[in-house]
């Protein structure tokens, strides 16, 4: 029956999960394995650099996986951003890209404030222009604008990538899931976590060999907004 459908679809997806984190933790342990292995036989200090940076990388997969299943672990304040600020300083850390890649950028809407959490909003734009870059292969460009309406504020990443083909689409979120490489598949589960939480909505056009474009909305917020106004907001998202 329908219930039980969704009972083992559920139990699959944790188990597909489950394999995902086993495979990617053990990656870089069966690794400091080794190199521990070779310190003991040559004593040499780049093998604890190289064992110390394989433990980091571990580290940050099991961080980002407690990010996205409780990220109120990060109990990080809310507080009014400033997109028009936040975006153009993110677009700087992607200098090295740029004789590469035409950015323009569209971002003078003076009400595009959102109320959230900072550090967490900087991954996912950061996680959606890299994809972006990444999605370039050689050259291209990337439009990055924001608006505001009445109740949202609006934020568009489009790029003239690869694209992603129609049955991945719904892919795109699931934890690991990733087309490159060198992949974690953990950016646009962060992502999508972290607009969640801000009862904000994402969606995704893409075509391919043309480009993808994300965009995502949040509920307004203005350049002073107080706690009160977010418990406020939590309580008129909780009635509908
Ligand atoms: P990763 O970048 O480590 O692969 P992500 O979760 O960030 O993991 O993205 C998952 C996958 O979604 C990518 O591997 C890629 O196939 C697809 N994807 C995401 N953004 C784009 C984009 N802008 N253009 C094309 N494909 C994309
Ligand atoms: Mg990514």
């Amino acid at each position: 029956n329908k219930r039980n459908e969704t009972h083992l679809s559920h139990l699959a997806s944790v188990g597909q999960i489950a394999a995902g984190i086993a495979h990617e933790v053990k990656n870089p342990l069966t690794a400091v394995k080794g190199f521990l292995q070779l310190l003991k036989e040559r004593n040499e200090i780049k093998y604890i650099e190289i064992a110390e940076s394989e433990l980091g990388n571990a580290i940050d997969i099991l961080q980002n996986l407690l990010h996205v299943s409780k990220p109120d672990l990060e109990d990080e304040p809310y507080v009014s951003i400033d997109l028009t600020v936040e975006l153009e300083s993110l677009t700087q850390l992607f200098q090295d890209q740029m004789y590469r890649v035409a950015v323009h950028k569209d971002l003078r809407d003076p009400g595009s404030y959102i109320f959230g959490k900072r550090n967490q909003l900087k991954k996912v734009f950061f996680n959606l222009l890299k994809n972006a870059f990444e999605a370039i292969p050689e050259k291209g460009s990337i439009h990055i604008e924001h608006l505001s309406t009445e109740n949202e504020v609006i934020v568009r990443i489009r790029d003239t990538g690869v694209g992603i083909p129609q049955e991945k689409l719904n892919m795109l979120g699931t934890p690991f899931f990733t087309t490159k490489e060198n992949g974690t598949g953990m950016g646009l589960t962060l992502v999508f976590s972290v607009i969640y939480q801000h009862n904000g909505s994402i969606d995704v056009q893409s075509a391919e060999n043309a480009g993808t474009q994300f965009t995502i909305a949040f509920p307004k917020g203005t350049r002073s907004m107080k706690l009160k106004e977010v418990v406020y907001l939590e309580l008129e998202a909780a009635t509908d």
